[in-house]
């Protein structure tokens, strides 16, 4: 049996191991041991022990209003920043533990009747007065690597590090299909058309509740300009010449090597 996992957050902060960012990155700072944290603990979850490609393994999620001082040899991070010190398998568990803390945190009363929430089957909460059943609240949205022959679409959001382009995504809204969000995305935000996208594969991003739905489409017509104002540039940049880029933990990433490397579906 392993022992449990324990996902200690403050914010998004994540209790985790100084020696966590030495070396190759490593599964074995799990698990933190827990810590005498009752005074200053707020909620304290038990994260459901099941999830498409994840170890059916307990784990524990707490969450603390305002960090603690870490104990010897730990230290807070910011959860996007662990992903540089997690391998992709304790990433994907850190993010679900979070998302379900989070979840619980900002669902404490029924939206129906407003009665204190509880747990109810398989994760989900129930309320006790009125039997309504809440799920965890999940936002997909597209991703797009737009490409004309040794060229690629990229746009800059003025939160990005500096000199950082990356990949048009965007949420999809209600009664919409992934593919006509993709089309719209990247009219809304570029002006720009383009062919059916082709499928590439998704990842689940916890910030704070998003599954990414990445896709590569064909550019058909437009310049591209930012155009509703959520982008500061976008452009094309040629193969040879790629501006800085999002980390290798993200899917935008994934996305871009494999449009370098000229291996695209379809
Ligand atoms: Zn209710």
């Amino acid at each position: 049996m392993t022992a449990p996992a324990w996902w200690i957050f403050s914010g998004r902060k994540l209790l985790i191991r100084d020696d966590a960012f030495e070396g190759e990155r490593r599964t074995g700072l799990l698990p933190v041991v827990p810590l005498d944290l009752d005074a200053s603990l707020e909620l304290r979850i038990e994260v459901p022990p099941v999830g498409l490609g994840l170890r059916a393994e307990p784990a524990q999620a707490l969450h603390a209003p305002e960090p603690p001082d870490p104990p010897p040899g730990f230290q807070w991070v910011e959860l996007r920043a662990a992903a540089a010190a997690l391998d992709d398998d304790a990433f994907r568990r850190a993010g679900r533990a979070w998302q379900f803390l989070e979840w619980r945190r900002t669902h404490r009363f029924c939206g129906v009747c407003g009665a204190p929430t509880a747990p109810g089957p398989r994760g989900a909460l129930q309320c006790p007065a009125c039997d309504h059943l809440h799920f965890p609240r999940l936002s997909p949205a597209v991703i797009v690597v737009v490409h004309r022959g040794d060229e690629i679409m990229l746009g800059r959001n003025p939160a990005f590090p500096e000199g950082m382009f990356s990949t048009l995504a965007g949420f999809v809204e209600p009664g919409e299909s992934l593919e006509a969000a993709v089309h719209r995305e990247i009219r809304e935000e570029a002006d720009v058309e383009v062919a059916p996208p082709v499928y590439f594969g998704s990842q689940p991003w916890p910030f704070p509740h998003s599954l990414m739905v990445g896709f590569f489409a064909e550019w058909r017509s437009g310049a591209p300009r930012p155009a509703d104002g959520e982008l500061e540039a976008v452009g094309w940049f040629h193969r040879s010449d790629l501006p800085r880029l999002p980390g290798s933990v993200s899917i935008a990433r994934h996305l871009i090597e494999r449009w370098r490397e000229g291996l695209l579906p379809g």
